[in-house]
Formats: structure tokens, C-alpha cells, sequence
């Protein structure tokens, strides 16, 4: 009998990922008119089932804490996110190194529990070789990503202040929330030491925009928000490229390899479909690879062809290279004078109010670079465990233990000081050689080795630490700003590193720089708009093609610059490149 074969559709474009960088292409490749089919490895995400926001611990089950009290990845209690360990897909690390790598597997990626942190990278931090002779320089320079860190901010929502920090640009801001009294009392103390402290800039509304609600100060967003008041790419950059009707997104489906036609240009992208495990393909005129740093890098590295052995658009050997993260180092402190304060609400957004720049640019000190300062504590509500260390330190039970909660509540503050790491030829990432995962796609192994500079610039961040909280009247404790007071590291796997040390690789979540770009081809992969040097319709628009890793977190300029690689993909499209 007569058949009609159906065509086979090709796409203008295909985007690997929906996280910061995914969701950005997205929204704008599709507002601009291009037809996108975007490939997810994990689920669509529901945020009025999958958010935990207004939920009490009773209506979880295990009260949220997990199975033995030991919670399950970042627990129960948050919006899907991601995880430190991922079922059927490991990552090795090689001898004598250790590494952590948080991934996601769900629409919106990381940026459905992230902490909204949302700084701009300053002028120098461009241009680093040229400050101290150490790393490269970016191609590019803040003049250029500017106009798009303006759109972005206009868009998503940053609330911040004015402030003319050297090297942290003020940017398009929504009024800061006021500082809770937590947050005054450690301003005071960092006034005593000349240490900066002035509003944090995070992408949560303090004013409606764009039909999203302001935030109504539940101080929840690590459990997602259902009004979409904080930025999340699932709920602010998937929706309007879905209302544009050309987006096509296919869920559960793991990209394994770009394949490259005979022309030397990619021309579709091999998928599993974690659904019904079977492998398929989609066509497409252009790729952007947003699958998150390490994982970008591993889709490159797997995507190997008669042209490209040793991976797609490797020519240089730098795929996997340049690996950095933050330095991360952390002290909490005790502060009696908070136990006699009335009681009070301390809510606000989930996170701080304030926070401290770097306040010594331009100095001399005994370490390059530097890092900021991110602190918070006081009465928020509790959070699953919260009361564990005063238990296990408290004799007794009823009402002594009660009182003993209460008066001890709120009353500890904690630090996290984030910092420049410069890439060094022992971090990186390659393909493991006999590792696979459960669809037998070889997996990432990982070399790390913190060099002097970090070690120095952790020990400084303790030293400023321990100022700060002398200085408002604190005694130091050990703990860490996530959890801090002390309860039981040792069972949960998921807490931060303990007081005094140095985090370990991957642990701040700030991982990039494994594609990264440059002028010269044989040193980098990617030119001065996240294109392939070597595959032009290929591209890149997370955090991978980063040339530095500055001590501002990562993901605002994510967005700005996968929103700048875009508008020159729909140029070239326009021009009938692709
Ligand atoms: C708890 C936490 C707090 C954080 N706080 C901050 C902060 O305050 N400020 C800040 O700037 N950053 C923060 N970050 C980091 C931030 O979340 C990331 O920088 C950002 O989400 C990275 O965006 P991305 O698009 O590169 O990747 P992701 O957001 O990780 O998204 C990648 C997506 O790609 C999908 N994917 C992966 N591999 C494949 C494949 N082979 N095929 C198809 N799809 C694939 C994943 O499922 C995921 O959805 C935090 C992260 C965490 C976890
Ligand atoms: S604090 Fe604001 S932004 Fe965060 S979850 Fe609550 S309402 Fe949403």
C-alpha cells in the first residue's frame, strides 16, 4: 500500500538545557521568530506540586527530614532542584583529587532553589591578566555585557542600591528590602572595621514587574516560590518563550551527542529518551549547548566524529579545561545580646538583606583577587533540624528544653565568604575511561588541587570573620552560615565544609569556565560570541565559555551573556547563516 513518509522537521535551533542559560535562548531565540525545540533531561515542573513554599514539616512525609532523620540530597523540605548524587549517572573523581558536582535534572535546572545572589561582574574582573598578569583575559569586556546585564535585571527583577562600589557595578535596581536586626548589628560591626556592608542585589520582586507579584516576605525560596516572585527560569523564561507558540520542549530527554553532518556543521543532536530509553534524534540548523558547565563539557567531549575525535569543536584540547569554582569558606558566631531581644518578625526574602563586597579592590594584600562576604542568621523560621545542636547539648526535656530553644534562637549568625579562584592546569575535567552511566554515556572524571592563592585568600576570610563577630560583641563558634550552630556534620552529607577550612572543589556550585572563549583558536573553543570556533553553528550559553571566575556568583552573567549569544545567533540567522 501506498505510504506517505512524514518530513522530517528540522529546527531553527536546538537548545540542550532549560537552567539560567537554556531558559534565557529560549525566551529570547523564540521572541525573536525562530521555531526552538528545546531537549530537558529531566521533567516538567509543576510548581503548585513541586514547590514547597506554605507546606508545614506535619504534611511531609518524615517531617520533611528523611528517611532516619538524614535527609535526602538538599531535603525533602526544598523545591526540586538537584543533587549531589544522581542514580545511575556518577562522576569519578581521579586519584588524590576530590571534587562535588550539584546537578539537576529538572525544567528550570538549579535555578529553582538557587539563592538568588545576583551580582554583576565588575570591569577588571574582565580583564584580569591585564590587573596581575595571572589567567587570560576575556574577550570581551564589561562595556559589552553591560546592555545586557541591563536587560536582564529589567526583566527578571534585582532589588539592590546605588552605591558606587569599586569593581561591583550598581545595575537596573528594584528597592532594597530594610535590614532586619541581625543585619544592623553586623553593619555596626563592620562600620568599627571600614569592611563595606551595604544591600544585597538579588533577583527577588520587592515590586511587581511584568505580571509577576512582588514578594510577600514568607522568607521561603529555597522551597520554590508559587508566585514566581524570585527568578526561576522555569517560571519566568520558559513561560513567555512558550507563549510565543514556537517552542517545542521535550521533556526526559538526555542528550548524549551532537552529530555533525558532511558539511562539518552540527545537524542534529542524539538524545535518550529516559521515557521509553530509546534513542532519537532531532534536526536542527544550530545547537546551543546549555547544559550546565561540566555537563556541556561532557556532551562535547562525547560527541566524537571522523572530524572531531576527540570531540566536538576540541581542536584546542581546552574542552574540560580551566575548570574553577568559588572559594568558599565559612564561621558562624554567637551573639548574647540578640537572646534579650523582643520577640519579633524576622522574615523578609529567603535570604540576606545585606551583604559585603569585596571592600579591599585595589589593595595590597597577601593573596590576588578577592571575595565578598555573605552573611545571615536571627529568627527565620526554622528549618528542618534547626533545633538538633541545642538538643543534643541540652539535658532534659518539656519545658526546660523549650525555654532553652527559645532563648537560643535567632541568636547566631553565620558567614560565608565567596572567592576568585584563577584556573590552574590541575583542575579539569575529562571522560572518564571506563566509567558509564545507565545509557552507557561515559561520565566525568574530575582533577582538583586548590593552589596557594585560594588557601591564603580562606585563611584571610576566617581572620575577617572572626573580626566581625568580635567586633559586635560575638563570641565564634563552630558551625557554618547555612546551619549555624553546630548539629552533628557528621550526619548530613549535604552541610557545608567545617569551620576553619577551605571548601572542597565544586562545593560553592560556582563550577565554569570548561568551554571557555578567546581570541586565539588554539587556546580556546569558543570566539568573543560563544560560537564554536571550529563548528560555526554551534554554540555555548551557560557558564563553561567563562574566562575567569570572579568572586561574584555566576549565574546573572549566565543570562546576560546567553542573552548577548543569542541576539547574534538571531543576526546570523536573519543574515541566513544558519
Ligand atoms: C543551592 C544552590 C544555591 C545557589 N545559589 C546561587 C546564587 O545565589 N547565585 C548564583 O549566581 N548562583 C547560585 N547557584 C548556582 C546556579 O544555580 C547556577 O549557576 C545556574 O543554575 C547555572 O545555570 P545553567 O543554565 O548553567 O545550568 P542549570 O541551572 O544546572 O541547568 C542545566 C539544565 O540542563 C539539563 N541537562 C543537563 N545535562 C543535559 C543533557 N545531557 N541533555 C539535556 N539536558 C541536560 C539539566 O537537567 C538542567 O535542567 C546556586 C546553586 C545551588 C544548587
Ligand atoms: S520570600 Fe518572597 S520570593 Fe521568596 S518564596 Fe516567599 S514570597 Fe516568594
Amino acid at each position: 500500500m501506498f505510504q506517505v513518509n512524514p518530513r522530517k522537521t528540522v529546527y531553527d535551533v536546538c537548545i540542550i538545557g532549560s537552567g539560567a542559560g537554556g531558559g534565557t535562548a529560549a525566551k529570547v531565540l523564540t521572541e525573536g521568530g525562530l521555531n526552538v525545540v528545546m531537549l530537558e533531561a529531566g521533567p516538567r515542573l509543576d510548581p503548585d506540586r513541586d514547590f514547597k513554599e506554605h507546606v508545614w514539616p506535619y504534611q511531609l512525609a518524615h517531617r520533611g527530614a528523611g528517611v532516619g532523620g538524614l535527609g535526602s540530597n538538599f531535603g525533602e523540605f526544598l523545591a526540586p532542584n538537584g543533587f549531589w548524587e544522581i542514580e545511575g549517572e556518577p562522576y569519578t573523581a581521579a586519584p588524590g583529587s576530590s571534587f562535588r558536582w550539584f546537578r539537576s535534572r529538572i525544567e528550570g535546572g538549579r535555578t529553582n532553589h538557587w539563592g538568588r545572589i545576583a551580582l554583576r561582574f565588575g570591569p577588571a574582573d574582565f580583564r584580569p591578566h591585564s590587573t596581575d598578569g595571572m589567567g587570560d583575559d576575556w574577550p570581551i569586556t564589561y562595556e559589552d555585557l553591560a546592555p545586557y546585564y541591563d536587560k536582564v535585571e529589567a526583566y527578571i527583577g534585582v532589588f539592590g542600591s546605588k552605591e558606587n562600589v569599586p569593581n561591583a557595578p550598581d545595575g537596573v535596581f528594584l528597592p532594597p528590602p530594610k535590614p532586619r536586626c541581625t543585619e544592623t548589628l553586623i553593619k555596626k560591626a563592620c562600620d568599627r572595621l571600614n569592611i563595606t556592608c551595604i544591600p544585597s542585589r538579588m533577583a527577588i520582586l520587592t515590586k511587581p514587574l511584568n505580571g509577576r507579584d512582588a514578594c510577600h516576605y514568607c522568607a521561603q525560596c529555597g522551597r520554590g516560590c508559587k508566585s514566581a516572585s524570585n527568578f526561576s527560569s522555569s517560571q519566568v523564561m520558559i513561560p513567555p518563550a512558550a507563549a510565543t507558540g514556537r517552542l517545542t520542549m521535550i521533556a526526559n530527554a538526555m542528550a548524549r551527542e551532537i552529530v555533525v553532518g558532511e558539511n562539518g556543521r552540527a545537524e542534529a543532536v542524539s538524545y535518550i529518551d529516559k521515557t521509553s530509553k530509546s534513542e532519537q534524534r532531532v534536526y536542527t540548523k544550530a545547537v546551543v549547548v546549555a547544559a550546565s558547565a561540566c555537563e556541556s563539557a561532557r556532551l562535547l567531549l562525547n560527541s566524537r566524529s571522523a572530524s572531531f575525535p576527540n570531540g566536538i569543536a576540541n581542536s584546542s584540547g581546552a574542552v574540560g579545561r580551566y575548570l574553577t569554582d568559588s572559594v568558599g569558606s565559612d564561621l558562624a558566631g554567637y551573639f548574647p545580646q540578640l537572646e534579650r531581644m523582643p520577640a519579633h518578625n524576622h522574615d523578609g526574602v529567603g535570604g540576606m538583606h545585606m551583604y559585603m563586597p569585596w571592600w579591599r579592590f585595589g589593595k595590597q594584600n597577601q593573596f590576588l583577587r578577592g571575595y565578598h562576604i555573605e552573611f545571615g542568621g536571627g529568627r527565620d523560621m526554622p528549618g528542618v533540624g534547626g533545633f538538633d545542636g541545642v538538643c543534643e547539648e541540652h539535658e532534659g526535656y518539656g519545658v526546660s528544653l523549650k525555654q532553652k530553644c527559645r532563648s537560643s534562637y535567632g541568636t547566631f549568625i553565620g558567614f560565608s565568604g565567596r572567592g576568585e579562584m584563577i584556573p590552574n592546569g590541575k583542575c579539569f575535567c575529562e571522560l572518564d575511561p571506563e566509567v558509564k552511566d545507565q545509557w552507557g554515556i561515559p561520565v566525568l572524571r574530575f582533577h582538583w588541587q586548590w593552589s596557594e592563592n585560594e588557601i591564603k585568600m580562606a585563611a584571610d576570610m576566617q581572620a575577617t570573620f572572626r573580626s566581625i563577630v568580635e567586633a559586635g560583641g560575638g563570641t565564634v563558634i563552630a558551625g557554618t552560615r547555612r546551619h549555624p550552630k553546630p548539629q552533628g556534620m557528621e550526619k548530613n552529607p549535604d552541610m557545608q565544609q567545617p569551620v576553619g577550612k577551605i571548601s572542597q572543589g565544586g562545593e560553592i556550585i560556582h563550577e565554569l569556565g570548561t568551554v571557555r572563549m578567546g581570541n586565539d583558536a588554539k587556546a580556546s573553543v569558543l570566539n568573543a560570541h560563544c560560537q564554536a570556533h571550529d563548528v560555526k553553528n554551534l554554540f555555548v550559553a551557560d557558564a563553561a565559555p567563562f574566562v575567569s571566575n570572579p568572586d561574584k556568583n555566576p549565574t546573572l552573567t549566565i543570562m546576560a551573556l546567553a542573552w548577548r549569544t543569542s541576539d547574534y545567533l538571531l543576526e546570523q540567522a536573519k543574515k541566513g547563516e544558519f
